[in-house]
């Protein structure tokens, strides 16, 4: 049986997509068929820094009813695939969230694990990710704005009629080891799933290498331009 997990916080910039895109080959490296998928279609960045941008066809294609998801799944890291979404204002625009469903209906039969990269925020798109998941996995920063954000994402989500699987407590001081575990389970009233310490080699890694592949401005400007699929 499939199981979808979508990655969602309150506030931007807590670590979503770098835990999807790290925990998706990761999954896969231990021998899960696992799919991991940009639902963030207003701000896209999980192809960007998997390196995968201007595609032919991306979410946005598949959510604007001009392709079958099929045509927008890209291998990954260590096996993984990837249904990136596009970068133009214009692919976004044109494409329906609401279509999310029937297009994770498309791929359950050939996963093990699908994961959702959710955009911030509480906008009603944003909803979508957070109702068709089995589990919501909150990433979460130990500063109290973080917190409160993710609580009220935890709140949203079960008004929904979703299931918060746990939080994954992202860029924490030192090694991690003396966090207080216990402390933020009590906040947050949901399971403490991961500890990742902060770590600048994260920033490097998705900001300095992209830009290092071979033309990559020139395809990131297409992107950004690309006005039909
Ligand atoms: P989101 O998808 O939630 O908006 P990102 O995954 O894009 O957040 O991360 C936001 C920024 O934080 C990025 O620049 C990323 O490289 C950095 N970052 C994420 N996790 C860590 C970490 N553990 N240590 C240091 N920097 C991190
Ligand atoms: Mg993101």
């Amino acid at each position: 049986m499939v199981k979808v997990y979508t990655i969602a916080s309150g506030k931007g910039g807590t670590g979503k997509t770098t835990v999807t895109a790290n925990l998706g080959p990761m999954l896969a490296r231990y021998g899960k068929k696992t799919c991991i998928l940009d639902a963030d279609v207003g701000m896209a960045n999980l192809g960007l820094i998997l390196g995968l941008e201007n595609l032919p066809v991306t979410l946005h294609e598949v959510l604007a009813g001009k392709a079958r998801v099929r045509e927008a799944i890209y291998d990954g890291p260590f096996g993984v695939k990837v249904v990136p979404c596009g970068l133009s204002l214009q692919g976004f625009q044109q494409s329906k969230p609401d279509r999310l469903k029937d297009v994770m209906a498309d791929l359950v039969s050939e996963f093990d694990i699908l994961i959702l990269d959710a955009p911030a925020g509480i906008s009603r798109d944003g909803v979508i990710p957070l109702t068709i998941a089995d589990g919501v996995i909150l990433v979460v920063n130990p500063e109290i704005s973080s917190i409160v954000d993710s609580l009220k994402t935890k709140i949203l989500t079960e008004t929904v009629g979703g299931h918060v699987e746990g939080a994954i407590i992202n860029r924490v001081a030192g090694s991690g080891d003396e966090f207080n575990r216990a402390q933020m389970e009590k906040l947050l009233g949901v399971r403490v799933l991961g500890v990742v310490p902060e770590d600048p080699n994260v920033r490097r890694a998705s900001a300095e290498a992209p830009a290092q592949r071979e033309g990559f401005v020139d395809r990131l400007a297409r992107a950004l331009f690309r006005s039909k699929a």
